[in-house]
């Protein structure tokens, strides 16, 4: 069975990445999307990553607390690379060939985004991790997913995160709620569900990239994914 894809960007918020910790990183859970992004990556689909922050620092909890709003954001990108090293170095040990590129300069620990570069690498079967958001306060790390995916001609978004897709009411507070296999742009938008937030939406509806989002929990599903199985919900046009 082929595959579905031929050029993916999985966004994986900092959430994903903390697992059922209350902070930081689960060395676990990283091995374990590693060893899921090695799989993929062995039937030749390129993949690019954007990772978020969130399980470090987040930029506008900072700001309601009082601190400057850009400077929190500052922060907040910076804890993207180091959540983007520490999968690194879980790719790297499984055999992978990767590359960090920041928005904020940094060259002493990875390079800075370039565009075409990141193209070549990804042509070269390198997993491209994107770090430092978009390098611009006010961003969120959706929204750099977006802006990524639309540079590098990506298929399809992955957003992986901790529910099984949308649903029309909140699961766990109606369990006969229903989740959604697909979904137009519009109405996430104009419904204000929760699944990018709406600048991010905006930007894939201009370029026509769909977003997948699925539950990353579930052991085996970005391969799922990008076999085209039917899991999560699919936003689209
Ligand atoms: N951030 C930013 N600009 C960007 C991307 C991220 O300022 O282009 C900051 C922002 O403060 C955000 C933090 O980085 O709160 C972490 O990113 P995000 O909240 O998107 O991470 P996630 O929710 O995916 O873990």
């Amino acid at each position: 069975m082929g595959t579905h894809y031929r050029r993916v960007l999985l966004k994986l918020s900092g959430e994903a990445l903390m697992g059922n910790m209350g902070y930081g990183i689960d060395p676990e859970i990283v091995k374990r999307i590693g060893s899921e992004v090695a799989e993929v990556v062995a039937t030749g689909v390129q993949m690019a990553i954007v990772v978020g922050g969130g399980n470090i620092f987040r930029g506008v909890k900072a700001a309601a607390g009082g601190m400057d709003r850009a400077t929190a954001d500052y922060i907040g990108m910076i804890a993207t690379v180091m959540n983007s090293l520490t999968l690194q170095d879980s790719l790297e040990r499984i055999g992978l060939q990767t590359r960090v590129q920041t928005a904020i300069a940094m060259q002493e620990v990875a390079e800075p985004y370039i565009r075409r570069r990141a193209i070549r690498h990804l042509e070269k079967g390198r997993v491209v991790i994107f770090g430092a958001g978009s390098g611009n306060p006010f961003f969120t790390t959706d929204t750099t997913a977006a802006l990524r995916a639309a540079e590098i001609d990506a298929e399809v978004i992955f957003k992986a995160t901790k529910v099984d897709g949308v649903y029309d009411a909140d699961p766990h507070i109606y369990p006969e709620a229903k989740r959604y296999q697909s979904l137009n742009y519009g109405h996430v938008l104009t419904n204000d569900l929760r699944v990018m937030d709406s600048t991010a939406i905006a930007l894939c509806k201009e370029n026509n990239i769909p977003i997948l989002i699925f539950d990353i929990s579930v052991k085996g599903n970005i391969y799922r994914a990008v076999m085209g199985e039917s899991i999560g919900t699919l936003v689209g046009g």
